[in-house]
């Protein structure tokens, strides 16, 4: 399946601790495979709490030295590394559509959207300005530095295998800390192609460790409780997220949460058909529905409703299914099977309570992951698809009349990550995007994301942002300084 990398040494198998390739402890390793074929691709060593507690203590080791560097000196290793990602593009793309699923085309766009962060990170590393604050007393001066808040640990999940792991690394990295990364077991092949190009590019051993396992929580669990590790950043589902935040108040750690998200996209009567539609249908089908971005709910005025749901139709009777390398397929397989009858629950669950499938619905033909594209009407708040996150290719589709029950449909929800508003009256827009209770608001556009933007939720999607100059601050400390007794003496002759 690998065997077309044109450099097969970035498919890597074991552990990276302290710059070495590291087998586990407890000499076991677990399956990898591919979510199109179900054959297993690879066998990964899986390290346990004494291997990750290895890695924090070289991550404490490799610290003071990275830390003392000029900024400048960290961002030269961090272009190196950028470098080699866009050179290597092609290769991590085949790894990632091999062990997560999405068309080649996507798994191109993550590790350019991956590459972004640490580009954009190794500049804003250069710019961790302090303040100094007019001071109360004359004889003082009060200071504020920034510095790096200490060893982070990150847990990341299988959607975004190769994004979310540099959207934690590349700032933690570029204000001079060092990281210990868990990805997710269904995705790890990913993270240690990316650390041996790390390695490449000269970073050097003990600042980015990848611990690979099939004990999550047993590696969870040190990262937690270990005090030396002083921040911990997970992105993935909330119950894991609320539960990695009850353990780490333990040791008092710094945490960022990116957790999981119920996304409306918004359609007025007055918003261009074309337009509002594609929107969605991109939001919602990208990764086959599997991010925590992804439309949820489509809530769609009165007026325009019919002739949206036809269109939305009428773009998913478009979609191929298929293996993720394959030139025709336009969307890949879900992650795994319980994947499939995660979300063949949530269907029959709404159809049971009165929704009509308008296309899709089953699961595919194909067999194994592949899950058909999916359009839903007759849709209501009560049905569980309205309440949890979806996370597969189903869309549906709500049915709305004024503008105030828009916004207290979207609002009404755990959950507040992304959301979307396709409208083209500008009172609206204003009203819509400052009344509903999401971190991010994208009107008349769905592709909001990018390297510069701080991404994040509010409520239980999680705190922190990450990408933007704001994802330094998650990675930083701030330290008061009072410099005081500063009036002139007298000097004797
Ligand atoms: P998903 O449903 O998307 O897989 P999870 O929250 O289960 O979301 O997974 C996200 C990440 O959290 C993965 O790396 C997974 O291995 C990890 N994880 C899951 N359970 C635990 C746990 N108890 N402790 C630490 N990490 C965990």
């Amino acid at each position: 399946m690998l065997r077309d990398l044109s450099d097969s040494s970035l498919l890597k198998c074991k552990g990276f601790v302290d710059g070495k390739w590291i087998n586990s402890a407890r000499q076991e390793r677990f399956a990898v495979r591919n979510p199109a074929t179900s054959q297993r691709i690879a066998e990964v060593e899986s390290l346990d709490a004494h291997d990750t507690r290895q890695a924090i203590a070289a991550a404490q080791k490799a610290m003071p030295a990275w830390q003392a560097l000029p900024a400048r000196e960290r961002s030269a290793v961090l272009k190196r590394w950028f470098d080699l990602i866009m050179e290597n593009q092609e290769d991590l793309a085949l790894i990632m559509t091999a062990e997560q699923g999405k068309v080649l085309a996507e798994s191109r766009g993550e590790i350019a959207y991956a590459a972004s962060f640490i580009e954009w990170f190794a500049e804003e590393g250069k710019r961790v300005y302090g303040d100094i604050i007019p001071a109360p007393q004359t004889d003082r001066r009060a200071l504020v530095l920034k510095q790096p808040v200490g060893v982070v640990a990150a847990i990341t999940p299988w959607n975004f295998p190769t994004a979310m792991i540099t959207r934690k690394a590349a700032p933690a990295l570029a204000v001079g800390c060092a990281i210990v990364i868990k990805p997710a077991a269904e995705t790890p092949l990913s993270a240690l192609a990316i650390a041996e190009l790390a390695q490449r590019a000269g970073l050097p051993a003990g600042l980015l460790n990848i611990v690979p396992t099939g004990h999550a929580k047993d590696v969870g669990d040190e990262m937690t409780q270990n005090p030396i590790v002083k921040k911990l950043s997970f992105t993935g589902s909330t119950p894991v997220g609320k539960m990695l935040m009850k353990q780490c108040a333990d040791t008092v750690k710094r945490t960022s949460m990116e957790l999981g998200g119920n996304a409306p996209v918004i359609v007025f009567d007055d918003a261009n058909l074309e337009k509002a539609v594609a929107g969605a249908a991109g939001s919602k089908f990208r990764n086959s529905g599997q991010t925590c971005i992804c439309a949820n709910r489509i809530l769609v005025q009165a007026g325009i409703y019919d002739a949206f749901v036809e269109k939305l139709v009428e773009t998913v009777g478009d979609y191929r299914l298929g293996n993720g390398r394959d030139k025709e397929s336009t969307h890949g397989p879900l992650i795994n099977p319980k994947a499939v009858a995660d979300v063949t629950a949530l269907v029959e669950d709404a159809v049971a309570k009165g929704a009509t499938i308008k296309i899709g619905g089953v699961h595919s033909t194909l067999g194994g992951c592949f899950f058909e594209p999916t359009v839903l009407t007759d849709v209501n708040q009560t049905m569980r698809l309205a309440r949890e996150e979806i996370f597969g290719p189903v869309a549906p589709i709500f049915k709305f009349e004024t503008e105030a029950e828009a916004i207290a449909l979207a609002n009404d929800t755990e959950f507040g990550l992304a959301s979307y508003v396709y409208t083209r009256d500008i009172g609206r827009v204003w009203r819509v995007a400052e009344g509903i209770e999401y971190g991010m608001v994208g009107v008349n556009e769905t592709a909001i994301t990018s390297d510069v933007i701080p991404f994040g939720g509010v409520k239980e999607s999680g705190q922190g942002r990450e990408g933007s100059k704001y994802g330094l601050d998650d990675y930083l400390e701030m330290k008061y300084v009072c410099m005081g007794d500063l009036n002139a003496y007298d000097v004797a002759p």
